[in-house]
């Protein structure tokens, strides 16, 4: 098996990994390696409109991604595509292994692996939508909070006929359910009760009624997206990610809980590299 070494092996390349990477180039620790099984940028890929990570005020998703691979290329940082299957301790730091990758032997190693969606079971179910023409498609949005009505409203743009199913009252910002209604996007307060798929065709059936659609985008929520690890870390300190398991930290969606947003993970993904360089190249000056 191949086999490379790093100081730093850092797991993810979205918001909070990509930060890591460029402060220890930053601050002179070169010897990084940064892993990603997909495309740089993370879920912010998805973003319909960045609000609030500043500089890229008013972004789309898919420009910022943009702009975080050019700052990649700013410090020649490049990624090792793979999908990091197991992680275990080595005499000194990390093993990582991945399918179809080198195996990745560490003394520190950065978790930032965010978050999987969490699924209803529909077959054929679509939770990260590709962002291509829709026009003359009927997409059923199951899901009330920020990512459903986010997904709505670009699936609207890009040419679709949108209903939004959810349960309760919406739980996304005010704004963006304000803009949905604004652009006459049907929201149906119902529960998905029974669905039935034929020839790429859903039926969808809430309580009496029914409703036919050409697909079915689910945002129900997200777990945090860990690789097999053959040992356990209980929690993480908030801002750097250190954890119990020394040299070992958790940054960004992966820990954030209720508080996923990308300059979060993004500050984390910073200190974590701040507090490895301190301990890597002496202590701080403040
Ligand atoms: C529709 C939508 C709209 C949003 N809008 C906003 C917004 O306006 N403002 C905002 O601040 N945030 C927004 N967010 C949230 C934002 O995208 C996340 O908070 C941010 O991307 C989290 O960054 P992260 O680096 O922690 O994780 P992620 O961005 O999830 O990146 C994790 C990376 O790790 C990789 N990975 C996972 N497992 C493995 C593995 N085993 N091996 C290799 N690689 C792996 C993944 O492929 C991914 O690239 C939005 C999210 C969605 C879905």
């Amino acid at each position: 098996m191949q086999r490379s070494r790093a100081t730093v092996a850092v797991i993810g390349a979205g918001p909070g990994g990509i930060a890591a990477t460029q402060q220890c180039k930053r601050e002179g620790l070169d010897d990084v390696i940064l892993v990603e099984r997909g495309q740089p940028g993370g879920l912010l890929y998805h973003a319909n409109l960045l609000e609030n990570f500043p500089g890229l005020r008013g972004a789309t998703g898919r420009e910022a991604v943009v702009e975080l691979g050019e700052i990649l290329m700013d410090y020649g940082i490049t990624i090792m595509k793979a999908d990091v299957t197991n992680i275990s301790m080595a005499k000194k730091g990390f093993r990582t292994v991945s399918a179809h990758g080198p195996e990745v032997i560490s003394k520190y190693l950065v978790l930032a692996t965010g978050t999987g969606p969490r699924k209803l079971g529909i077959p054929g179910e679509i939770c990260e939508p590709e962002w291509r023409d829709y026009t003359g498609e009927r997409v059923a949005v199951v899901g009330g909070g920020d990512a459903a009505y986010d997904y709505a409203l670009r699936l609207n743009e890009l040419g679709a006929k949108v209903i939004i199913f959810r349960r309760n009252e919406p739980r996304a910002l005010n704004a963006l359910v304000d803009e949905v209604r604004l652009e006459g996007i049907e929201e149906i307060c119902h529960e998905i009760t029974d669905w039935q798929r034929s020839h790429d065709l859903y039926t969808l059936r809430y309580g009496e009624n029914t409703l036919s659609c050409d697909m079915v985008v689910t945002a129900v929520g997200r777990e945090p997206a860990l690789p097999a690890m053959d040992f356990v870390y209980h929690g993480c300190e908030f801002p750097t990610g250190a954890t119990d398991v020394e040299n070992l930290y958790a940054v960004g969606s992966l820990v954030l809980r209720g508080y996923r947003h990308a300059t979060l993970a993004w500050g984390m993904g910073l200190a974590a590299a701040m507090d490895i360089c301190g301990k890597e190249m002496g202590v701080r000056k403040e």
